[in-house]
């Protein structure tokens, strides 16, 4: 589901503010204040369920009569933008955060929910990774953990709706969650695709390329063709919306980079030599932008260790 964004700031503001009118007007009938000139766009896509952008992975939230429930957190400064626009309808403490996975531009604004709500769920690994890699940068005092985990999936109810998690092994790490708003039916894929921009794919954190094109079949096979999904990250003037088209778009990117490092390990092209002269992987030329580095470090590690 392609289509080029040429909304300026002036026209995002203006998407944001009917939104927030409709959902203040039901909440309280008084007139709502837009602010004005803000960096991020939230948008509804169902039943209460929407995504907020504005620096790193895409954050999915509920607010409704239900609850509240958010999906990720980007920065501090990113989530404590999120929670004054929530704040403005009334609804109370946060039900339920998730992380999606322990990447810091999915869990860095954790400690602006530090005290607004008691359950920040997570897979295991998610954790784990999480712990190991404050240790490691020395950013211990910034974190804020999951006080619950899973490992193949659960389901938590918050009012009405049921949010479940999925845990379909391996991929962009080996503790990427799956979030499904099952009323909505609205699905956060964490950053198990990239649409139509260079994946990071954390090969010190367990990823796995191979695996991952499975997993992502077994999300569309978990899900249905009603489905809205939302993606972590997306390339410049793609949505981090859409379809299961996307997710097979993704996943032939996914297909095309093993081919790909297959073929050049095979020709015994050193790694150096194909990150100076690859600029798109055959195939999937869509997937534009910077980082494609990445994708080949990750793809000649795992063929090494194979
Ligand atoms: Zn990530």
């Amino acid at each position: 589901m392609k289509r080029r964004n040429f909304l300026s700031k002036t026209a995002q503001a203006t998407t944001y503010t009917f939104f927030f009118s409709q959902l203040y007007a039901c909440k309280t009938k008084s007139k709502f204040i837009a602010p004005v000139g803000q960096d991020y766009n939230m948008q509804m896509i169902r039943n209460g369920v929407g995504y907020f952008t504005e620096r790193g992975g895409t954050i999915g939230w509920m607010a409704s009569k239900d609850g509240i429930v958010v999906v990720d957190t980007q920065f501090p400064e990113q989530s404590n933008h999120l929670l004054e626009e929530i704040d403005k309808l009334e609804l109370g403490n946060v039900d339920l955060l998730v992380n999606t996975h322990h990447h810091g531009d999915h869990t860095a604004g954790n400690p602006v929910f530090k005290d607004r709500t008691d359950m920040i769920l997570a897979h295991s690994n998610s954790r784990k990774n999480q712990i190991a890699s404050a240790k490691k940068k020395g950013t211990e005092d910034d974190q804020v953990y999951p006080t619950d985990t899973f490992r193949t999936s659960i389901t938590q109810k918050v009012g009405n709706e049921s949010i479940s998690l999925n845990y379909f092994g391996a991929a962009h790490t080996d503790g990427d969650a799956i979030v499904h708003f099952e009323n909505a039916n609205v699905v956060h894929m964490g950053d198990l695709v990239f649409n139509r921009r260079f994946p990071y794919i954390d090969m010190g954190a367990g990823a796995n390329i191979e695996n991952w094109i499975q997993v992502l079949d077994k999300s569309i096979n978990t899900y249905d063709d009603k489905t809205i999904y939302m993606w972590g990250h997306a390339g410049a003037g793609y949505e981090v919306t859409g379809g299961i088209e996307d997710i097979r778009a993704f996943q032939n990117y996914l297909e095309k980079l093993l081919d790909f490092g297959e073929k050049s390990l095979r020709s015994s092209i050193p790694l150096e030599k194909l990150k100076e002269s690859t600029k798109v992987i055959p195939g999937a030329e869509e997937w534009t932008g910077k980082g494609i580095e990445r994708s080949l470090d990750a793809v000649y590690a795992e063929l090494a260790r194979e």
